[in-house]
């Protein structure tokens, strides 16, 4: 059976999970449409290259490295907390290449990780009033604090603007040499407390060094201001598509060589006609697909002579390509993957490379379909399947899940989520969630090994992690393990997600060192 039309709007036809409702409609649509004449924040450009890079990790020609927030918070969007993230990034990465001697693809959860799936719509105010209270859906949907839980649009634009100024901070850092591979020592290593780690990690720094002196001499790059390519490094941005309203907004359609056509919400068809119009009144806003053709400003007369075109002509134009602008990448959630479902629906008319999470409730055959849905033309490198089944599952499903991705001719990426099947209460504090170390060590340990007797890759991982420190420059405590040893008693001393527990600093090293020895044998 043919699949039905889609265009950004289609998914609202469906039955949606994790739904928000918001009390004032009204407000929601004037949010929107401000949203929708806003500028995208990634370029189908930049969407195109990580998809290319991401065919790369499929064919086992590249490792990706994706982490970050649970839940980011508007206040992350401040100089230090970003600074220490993209530090933590691209540290792990450059342990993780000296190791593996494979690129490696660096995807954050950052600028736009604010909407939240949760298992019950309500959850307890405080241990001593006992009220329900909505949940915390996330900054993008409603406040923290107990008493701001209703959804509120605005919100959606702030979740725009945090973005864009987190983004524009990443972008500034690596294009002034944040990135610079000639001085890595700078990304504020210098608050790791652990000597192992810092000794380790000079190690790395010293043979890189090496090897990155003999590859300048050897190319001829010694001083001068030619760009050697260690400079900087690509960095792409990632979120849960959850909130598909906002999604949609910011889904603009580019067709080669037609710099004006851009139509977010109306049929291909009648976007062509609309854009037409908005090339008089926005000539400056729309670029082409292409970077090298800029784009020209359609004169008045050929605007109005497009409007008298007949529909056939216009259906003999080529139709646009629709890209999420507000992230290189997108993922599924767990909750909200179903087959039939709004989600799915909004995920399968995009460019953008996307993730679907699989865990323990996912069928065998609910792949294959969902792989078909989302990538019927079986792009490699649009599809990265991130399980996430909890180092005491994962033997029970993946192979058989693995079996069923073997049976079709869909190139997918396989990641592993060693963090969402491995969440446990605190045994001090029941309130607190957390992970242990060797939990996540051990589902990427076993994943690695699954793979392998099955003749398939584990392409990369997905992290929960963070570089964020207290005052006095201590690092989070949220999981239990690793070299720092923390245990659950030392959980409450810098306890600060508002979402799931994430590594800390020293954490996400050691699974860099460790993924680093894995991968080099
Ligand atoms: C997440 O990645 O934060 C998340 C909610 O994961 P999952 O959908 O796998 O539960
Ligand atoms: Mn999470």
């Amino acid at each position: 059976m043919p699949a039905q039309a889609w265009h950004p709007s289609s998914w609202r036809e469906k039955p949606i999970a994790q739904d928000v409702i918001y009390e004032d409609k009204a407000h929601l649509e004037k949010v929107l449409t401000k949203l929708r004449r806003l500028p995208p924040l990634v370029s189908p450009v930049e969407i195109d290259r990580l998809r290319a890079q991401l065919a790369d990790v499929a064919a086992g020609k590249a490792f990706l490295l994706q982490g970050g927030d649970c839940a980011e918070l508007f206040d992350d969007c401040s100089q230090d907390p970003i600074e220490h993230k993209l530090s933590l990034i691209l540290l792990m990465s450059l342990i993780i290449l000296h190791g593996s001697r494979l690129p490696v693809i660096r995807i954050a959860r950052i600028a736009g990780q604010y909407a939240k799936p949760r298992s019950k719509p309500t959850e307890m105010k405080t241990k001593v009033e006992k009220k329900e209270v909505l949940s915390f859906r996330g900054d993008n949907v409603n406040g923290y604090e107990a008493d701001d839980r209703a959804p509120d649009p605005e919100r959606l634009l702030g979740a725009y603007f945090h973005s864009t100024a987190t983004l524009n901070y990443i972008r500034t850092l690596l294009l002034s040499g944040f990135a610079n591979l000639d001085k890595p020592l700078d990304w504020s290593f210098s608050h790791v407390r652990s000597p192992e780690i810092q000794k380790a990690f000079a190690a790395v720094i010293e043979s890189l060094q090496d090897s990155l002196d003999f590859m300048k001499v050897a190319t001829g790059k010694v001083g001068g201001g030619e760009r050697g390519g260690t400079e900087t490094v690509d960095l792409f941005t990632s979120h849960e598509a959850l909130l598909l309203e906002y999604e949609e907004a910011l889904t603009r359609g580019y067709t080669p060589d037609q710099p004006q056509s851009f139509s977010p919400t109306s049929t291909p068809a009648l976007s062509r006609t609309n854009s037409r119009l908005r090339g008089v009144e926005e000539s400056n806003g729309a670029y082409p697909h292409s970077p090298v053709r800029p784009p020209k400003s359609p004169k008045l007369s050929d605007s109005l002579q497009g409007l008298s075109m007949s529909v056939t002509e216009l259906d003999k134009k080529p139709s646009p390509k629709y890209y999420n602008t507000s992230a290189h990448f997108i993922w599924i959630g767990d909750r909200t993957r179903q087959l039939d479902g709004a989600h799915a629906e909004y995920f399968r008319g995009i460019q953008n490379p996307i993730g679907v999470k699989v865990g323990p409730s996912m069928e065998p055959e609910e792949i294959a379909r969902i792989l078909d849905i989302v990538n019927p033309d079986r792009i490699p490198g649009k599809v990265t399947l991130i399980g996430r089944y909890g180092a005491d599952k994962v033997d029970k499903f993946l192979p058989a899940h693995i079996d069923a991705v073997k049976k079709t001719d869909h190139p997918v990426v396989w990641q592993c989520d060693a963090m969402h099947g491995n969440t446990k209460s605190s045994k001090t504090d029941p309130n607190l969630k957390t992970r242990h170390f060797v939990d996540v060590i051990t589902e990427i340990t076993k994943s690695m090994e699954i793979h392998k007797e099955k003749g398939t890759i584990l392409g990369g991982v997905h992290l929960e992690l963070t570089g964020e420190v207290n005052d006095e420059g201590f690092s989070v405590t949220e999981c239990i393990g690793g070299s720092m040893e923390l245990e659950d008693k030392d959980l409450s001393f810098n306890y600060r997600t508002h979402c799931d527990p994430r590594l800390n600093y020293e954490q996400s090293l050691d699974v860099a060192f460790l993924l680093a020895d894995y991968l080099k044998s």
